[in-house]
Parts: C-alpha cells; structure tokens; sequence
C-alpha cells in the first residue's frame, strides 16, 4: 500500500492518518515550510521543523497547536516514523520522510539545491520514494551561480545611486526577500524594506540568520537625501500603488526565477529582471532526485508531464504526476500574501506563462508538452 495517496484535501497518509501540506482544513497536518500555498490556516494540529516556526507563527497566528521537531529528530505516529530535512527553500523548509514497515518515503515539499546561507542547505534523503516538487521543471530552467546575481543587483543599485536615484527592488516578501538582503552590500546605501517584508526579517534575525540593518520604507519622507541613494525591497503588490510615489524618480527591477522567461521583464514594466529563483532548476531536480535513489518518483505542482516523461524514458524510473493545488509563491502566494492590504492584489498580467515564449528554447519534442502543462498558470494560492 502507498504510503502517500492523493486525497481531496491534500497529500494523505492512510497509516499515520495525517496529511502534508494540506490546502484544505483537515486534523493533523504537517507543513514543509511557510509559503501559503503550503501552510494555511484552519488545521486541528501542525507539525513543523523547528526553524520554522516563527515563520508559521507569524503567517498563520501565534495560537496555532504547532508542534516541531528538529531537523533529523524522529517522532513514531501510528506506527509511521517521521523526521524533517532541510529543504534549502527558505528558513525552515523541510523535506518529510515516512517510514513504515521498513519502506521509506520522502516528500520533498519546495527545495532548491544551491545553499544561500539563510536557510539549512538541501540535504538529499535515499528513499524508496520520493514525491518531487517541478516548478522549474524545464530544460531551459539553468540558473546562473548566484554569485553573479547579486554582484549584478548591487552594481545596478550602485549604478542608480550614484545618478542620485533610488533602487526599488520587487520580490517576495518571505524567502526571496532574506535571501537578497544577505547578500546586498550595504555600504552602497540605506536599505528600506516595505511592511510586509520587515516582520519576515525579524524572524530571520531572531533565528540567527544575518541580515544587514533595514529600515522601515514608511518612516522615509520624499525629501529625505537618503532615498537618493536607498535600495527598497517591496513586495510586487506595491508596484504602481500611491506608496511608490515617495521614491521619486526610481529604477525598478523584479527578483523571480520566472524573469528566465522572454518577455516578462516587460510585463511586469520594471527596468530590469534578476533570475534568481528560490527552486530548483532543472539541472538541480534531476540531480536530486538521483541522490535520493528512489526507484519511484511522483512529481507534483510545475512541470509534472515533462518531468515525468524524461524520468521515464531517460532514467528508467517509475515516474507519475501527482495532483496537488500548490501554486508558486513567486506567483500567488506572494503577492497575495504580501499585500499590506491583506491580499486581493495580484498582478494576473504580470504571470509569466506564455507559452509561446517560453517553449521557445525548448526542442520541437517538448515544446508541444510545455504547453499542455508546464505553463498552465498555476493554481493561485489562497
Ligand atoms: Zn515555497
Ligand atoms: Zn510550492
């Protein structure tokens, strides 16, 4: 019998009955990390890795029934064994593995393989199984080190400053927006943080993850000199709101691993896209899926088809989709989280999806596939 099956509510495991990363309300749930469409509200009972749960705290309230564990720590439910691994997503994020009567299973929730230093680094589990998320499940999907990245993000804030303009920098608020704080060189200007993302960093620091000093981009009046040479971090919802306005004459630029797509740059109407995404790329999928040694493998939310297919006829696994209603919070819960209004703001024009345009490095084979799944918009996140 299947250790995981997919049922109405979510990822359902029949012999510890308890679901992963439910998307409806159900009694015992346990979540691989914070980003909405993972963890929502309205669960009897949460189980989390122990980093993350000022995260989950502060998304979902402080009175939620959280129980944690460390990472590798076992806890026996039902007879099912069940420890947390770091996912290398974001603080927090972990990987499940269920054993039971001597066969393993791990879901993998989200997980990126390059360590950024403001999460545990992914750390590949041998299973039997292994449940894979697919979000960049694309060949073309290469990320460049991000190394590179962020020496171009702070030569463009470099090179705004010193033209006397401020630097908005669009991303999400949970995540993406650490893990560029990390690495941004202060000594270039003041860093300013919208609303949404300054509660994230305090989780951050107090779970001993070092962050430069920021401020709140609210206490910054629109003659401050500082803002002439600041670098802001707002989430995409502030985009084109009355709360841009104090910046004056700005370069804007946005941080999304979907920026890899033509075109989206544009959309989105900033001056610059920045690759730099919180998954894995294609590359980083296979690899890990090689390194759990799992002879099974069920892909959920992203590129399932292709993924599936490649894992079938290229390494001889026994690959199939699962049906999931994760989104991506690059592209729902992230705007609708984020919004200091509490949500209803999503740019729907600013998806990437457009399959025209992102089929366009593909070979002729899979482009045909790509379009039927891989750029389906994704579900919104509540
Ligand atoms: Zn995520
Ligand atoms: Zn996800």
């Amino acid at each position: 019998m299947d250790l995981v099956i997919a049922r109405p509510e979510g990822l359902y495991c029949p012999a510890g009955d308890f679901y992963i990363d439910p998307w409806r309300p159900v009694p015992r749930s346990i979540i691989t990390h914070g980003h909405g469409d993972h963890a929502r509200t309205g669960n009897g009972h949460y189980l989390a890795a122990s980093p993350g749960a000022g995260i989950l705290r502060a998304r979902l309230g402080q009175d939620i029934a959280l129980q944690t564990l460390d990472y590798g720590e076992r806890l026996v439910h039902h007879g099912v064994t069940l420890s947390f691994h770091p996912a290398g997503h974001v603080l927090g994020s972990a990987q499940v593995r269920l054993e039971y009567r001597g066969e393993v299973w791990v879901a993998s929730g989200d997980y990126k393989v390059e360590a950024d230093g403001t999460c545990a680094p992914f750390e590949p589990v041998r299973c039997h199984t292994f449940i894979t998320e697919s979000t960049f499940g694309l060949p073309i999907y290469r990320w460049q080190p991000q190394a590179e990245i962020f020496a171009e993000v702070n030569q463009w804030w470099r090179e705004n400053a010193a033209l006397g303009k401020a630097s908005v920098l669009f991303c999400y608020a949970f995540g993406k927006a650490q893990r560029l704080l990390h690495a941004l060189d202060p000594s270039i200007g003041a860093i300013l943080c919208h609303g949404a993302v300054e509660p994230l960093n305090r989780v951050y620091r107090e779970g001993g993850v070092y962050l430069p000093e920021t401020q709140y981009a609210g206490d910054f009046k629109k003659t401050d000199p500082a803002l002439r040479s600041a670098l802001i971090l707002a989430p995409p919802s502030a985009g084109g709101s009355t709360w841009m306005r104090r910046f004056g004459d700005y370069s804007d630029a946005f941080a999304s691993g979907w920026m890899r797509l033509r075109g989206s740059r544009r959309r989105r109407g900033v001056d610059r896209g920045f690759i730099l995404s919180d998954h894995a790329d294609w590359p980083g999928l296979l690899w890990a899926i090689e390194q759990t040694g799992a002879e099974r493998v069920m892909v959920t939310h992203g590129s399932v088809n292709v993924l599936v297919r490649y894992l079938r006829e290229q390494r001889g696994l026994d690959a199939q989709g699962f049906v999931t209603e994760y989104g991506d919070e690059d592209e729902g819960d992230g705007a609708a989280a984020e919004s200091p209004q509490g949500g209803a703001n999503v740019d729907a024009s600013g998806r990437a999806h457009d399959p025209a345009e992102a089929a366009e490095d593909l070979d002729a084979a899979s482009a045909k596939q790509a379009h039927a799944d891989a750029l389906a918009p994704p579900a919104r996140a509540s």
